[in-house]
């Protein structure tokens, strides 16, 4: 089968072709229909040798989703032909957090050597995609695969993140949404859909401050300098309840914790180094700041949920698995809108 992998460290992802696997006992096989590009895969691609961690050759894709192909013994309560999505941080199942659904803090996956498909194991950019077990898939149902499999991170990550901050967004409430590409755009609609508060939206692309009022955003404000004088007047002073930093690096980490209220959250999802130190006199009083990792398995539920509502709406651009080294090239340099969704 094709398969776009990572082979060598430093190089664009190459298409090859791989033997097709089949399903061990309790595993599935998917047929996949679509697989999201995200920014973490430039980022591991972009780590250098001594700390890149995932395997080589490493197939990508962590966000997936696929109809059941085949079925492994013992497999029961899916149908060939289902239409599934991929909940992809995988745990064990068994732990504390596991048995609570949130997989993506699991317990014993490092330990064990658990990854996510695409993250260490074999991921969605392919023509199949094996699964380790049958309760790692969500019933997709009647949604279009391509517009829904983005929902697995771009919008299961920022719905985690969001969800923590609700009981700060109440109404007249601020949250700021920093980097509007493929998490940020749905972050803006999840916001819009599921709180009250006021949402400005900042970004360093004017292209990207368009899309983030298409989207929702009440106000936009380019990165830069300026950038917290403007939230400040945006807010009469107060600054945001939340900052949902989808970047993470020094100036937009800084600009969080120079833009949180009393009380406020500085919410670090982009995987960038920047850090924010929470101290007495270095931010407001009471304000708390987080470093969310994915979502859990109930809350990829909810997310669908609010899509087959249509309350949000993922923007995506589609891309043959041929075509998958110039999706991440065009995530690369910024001229993607919303997400890149490879369509084997
Ligand atoms: P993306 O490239 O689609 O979007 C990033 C956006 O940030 C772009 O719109 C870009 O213009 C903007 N941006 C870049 N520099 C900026 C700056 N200095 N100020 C303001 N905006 C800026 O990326 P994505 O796929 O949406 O991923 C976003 C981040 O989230 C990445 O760091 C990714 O690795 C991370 N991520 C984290 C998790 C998690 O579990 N914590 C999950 C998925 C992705
Ligand atoms: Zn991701």
């Amino acid at each position: 089968m094709k398969a776009l992998q990572y082979r060598t460290i430093g190089s664009a992802p190459e298409l090859v072709d791989i033997p097709m696997p089949s399903p061990g006992p309790g595993e599935v096989l998917l047929r996949v229909t679509a697989a999201g590009v995200c920014h973490s895969d430039s980022f591991i691609m972009g780590l250098p040798e001594d700390q890149y961690v995932y395997g080589l050759p490493l197939t990508l894709g962590h966000e997936g989703a696929g109809t059941v192909e085949a079925l492994g013994a013992g497999v029961t309560g899916l149908d060939i032909g289902d239409a599934v999505l991929v909940y992809g941080p995988w745990g064990c199942g068994r732990c504390y957090p596991c048995s609570k659904g949130e997989e993506n803090y699991c317990e014993n996956a490092a330990a064990r050597g658990i990854k996510p498909p695409g993250l260490g194991a074999p991921g969605a950019m392919a023509e199949y995609l094996l699964v380790d077990d049958a309760r790692h898939l969500v019933p997709l149902e009647d949604l279009d695969p391509v517009v829904s499999v983005p929902l697995t991170d771009a919008g299961l990550t920022p719905y985690h993140a969001i969800k923590k901050s609700l009981p700060k967004l109440v109404p007249g409430s601020t949250a700021v949404v920093i980097g509007v590409g493929g998490l940020g755009h749905v972050a803006v609609q999840i916001l819009r859909a599921i709180t009250s508060c006021t949402v400005i939206a900042v970004d360093a692309a004017a292209d990207k401050l368009a899309h983030a009022r298409d989207v929702g955003a009440h106000h936009t404000v380019p990165s830069g300098p300026d950038a917290a004088e403007q939230i400040r007047t945006l807010t009469g002073g107060r600054g945001a309840d939340a900052v949902f930093d989808f970047v993470g690096i020094a100036p937009t980490t800084e600009l969080g914790s120079r833009t949180i209220a009393v009380g406020g959250d500085v919410v670090i999802v982009g995987v960038g180094p920047g850090t924010v130190a929470v101290g007495f006199f270095s931010t407001p009083w009471e304000s708390s700041a987080r470093a969310p990792y994915w979502g859990s398995r109930s809350e990829l539920i909810e997310v669908i949920e609010l899509a087959r509502s249509g309350r949000i709406t993922v923007d995506v651009e589609r891309f043959s698995l041929e075509q998958g080294p110039e999706a991440y090239r065009r995530l690369h340099d910024g001229t993607l809108r919303g997400r890149a969704v490879i369509v084997p």
